[in-house]
């Protein structure tokens, strides 16, 4: 019998993850052994940002280095973990049951949403990595029923890994020093999220720009937010999601991960 995976939500923060030391490093390098070691594991990212579902086939994906002006140091890394075309093929037949159209990607690589923590994760790179693109224009509904169409992977030694920010607000993201204290409109949404996680409630994370105190301000734009409403939702029906880590860097990036099982 093959054990019952839980979905995973990460932040992955500012690229600085990969290479300088933090709470949220150490938390990332722990985390693949407390999970264990999945079949396959399906990232959903909020750097591959489409209008349509896509998911990603290739037999041996690029390391995508899709960030600007950080150090050189950065753009050397590589995770040459393999793909899986046939983990896409079935991620594919679930989101066309779903009702969800999806189309398959020969061609796309890793991009860092999905390699940064995944190099922390699994540093050996031995697991299979897909990725399904994130569709931020179509809101947090539709991503809830990606998530419900993803769950029988979890019993199919399948890690759902949702990796997006649990704040994100780049245009704050300059203002304020790097342990800065966190102003109040960040601390107050982080706190309504740990506890809407916590206490299982769906239709609020689904409904948080308008139930969250300042959804909107923490998510300008929502391709790191729905990351996370995936991973919620391919959890049990109504099921609390547990607190893994909750940390936050430069005074306005929360950098909360939880597991839903
Ligand atoms: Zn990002």
């Amino acid at each position: 019998m093959t054990e019952r995976f839980p979905s995973v939500f990460v932040s992955h923060g500012a690229p600085f993850l990969a290479i300088e030391p933090s709470p949220t490093r150490d938390f990332l390098s722990g985390l693949g052994t407390m999970l264990g070691r999945p079949r396959a594991i399906l990232v959903i990212s909020a750097h591959w940002d489409t209008g349509e579902a896509r998911v990603s086939a290739a037999g041996r994906p690029e390391t995508i280095h899709d960030f600007y002006g950080f150090p050189e140091a950065l753009y050397r890394l590589a995770y040459p973990a393999a793909g899986s075309p046939e983990l896409a093929a079935r991620v594919k037949a679930l989101l066309d049951a779903g009702g969800v159209e999806c189309r398959i990607d020969p061609q796309r690589g890793l991009d860092h949403g999905a390699w940064v923590p995944l190099m922390l994760m699994y540093p050996d790179a031995g697991i299979p990595v897909v990725q399904l693109s994130v569709q931020s224009r179509l809101g947090a509904a539709h991503h809830r029923r990606l998530g419900v169409a993803l769950r029988p992977l979890r019993d199919e030694g399948v890690l759902i890994l949702g990796s997006g920010g649990a704040t994100h607000n780049l245009s704050e993201f300059g203002r304020h020093g790097r342990d800065a204290p966190s102003p109040s409109w960040v601390t107050d949404f982080q706190t309504w999220l740990e506890q809407t996680v916590a206490g299982g409630r769906l239709d609020d994370l689904v409904d948080y720009r308008v139930r969250a105190p300042h959804g909107a301000r923490n998510h300008p734009s929502e391709e790191h937010f729905v990351p996370l409403i995936v991973a919620a939702a391919a959890g049990s029906e109504g099921a609390a999601g547990k607190l893994l880590h909750d940390r936050r860097e430069f005074a306005v990036l929360a950098m909360d991960a939880f597991r839903f099982d």
